[in-house]
């Protein structure tokens, strides 16, 4: 599917759309943990299920898929029982992506073809525009811009935290963090920790940190996601 451009201004807008609306139904101001589940089925009015889905298209790697002419929601069974949270939230935020950037041209993609009015995500189309798209309301979703800068200054102060070294240059145990780019899970962790971020994979709290200019990496070290 082609989507236009759009700038991350215009999508991170619209993911704090749907968390304030969200918070007028609900009657509070919402914060991390932000409960991607109920905005599915109480905001949005979908319907979340589970499905064996490499089972059921025949391919490995499909995490969810958004079918609009049901109004569900389906995640992979194996990601939502034995994934680990941050990525079973990622991947429902990611489908509430789809909903609100994509879904008319979802439904007008269909008309044209004839097909079920539905988009099947996978991981090997991760880096196509409208999977591109989807990922990073996702991370605004789950990760608004406000509270990431206020449990950032909890952890490490006003400034961006600089990454000069690929590993600790310290000896011995320490108890606080050396800011290096092997360490970088301990600052997520942290980061996390501070701002409630419970349902947020270290991973994708260190993204959303690089992305905001909070941490910035002047090594020629790659982060690795391994850890
Ligand atoms: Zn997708």
């Amino acid at each position: 599917m082609r989507v236009p451009w759009v700038p991350r201004e215009g999508i991170e807008r619209e993911a704090h759309k749907v968390i304030s609306e969200y918070g007028k139904m609900v009657g509070r101001n919402v914060a991390p943990p932000i409960p991607v589940e109920h905005i599915i089925e109480g905001f949005l009015g979908l319907r979340l299920c589970f499905e064996d889905l490499e089972e059921k298209f025949g391919q490995k790697g499909i995490l969810g898929v958004l079918i609009l002419d049901e109004g569900r929601v389906v995640i992979n069974t194996q990601l939502a029982e034995s994934g680990p949270e941050g990525r079973y939230c990622f991947t429902c935020s990611h489908e509430v992506g789809h909903w609100i950037l994509h879904r008319h041209l979802i439904k007008k993609a269909a008309k044209r073809s004839g097909d079920q009015s539905a988009i099947i995500c996978r991981l090997s189309d991760a880096r196509k525009s409208h999977e591109w798209q989807a990922d990073y309301f996702a991370a605004c979703l789950l990760m608004p811009r406000k509270h990431v800068f206020e449990a950032f200054k909890t952890v490490c102060g006003e400034r961006p935290l600089v990454l000069e070294n690929e590993n600790s240059k310290l000896g011995g145990t320490w108890v606080a963090v050396d800011p290096c780019v092997s360490n970088w899970h301990y600052i997520a962790q942290l980061v996390c920790n501070a701002g409630g971020f419970d349902n947020v994979s270290k991973e994708a709290m260190a993204i959303r940190m690089l992305e905001l200019g909070l941490i910035v990496n002047t090594t020629e070290a790659k982060i690795g996601w391994g850890v």
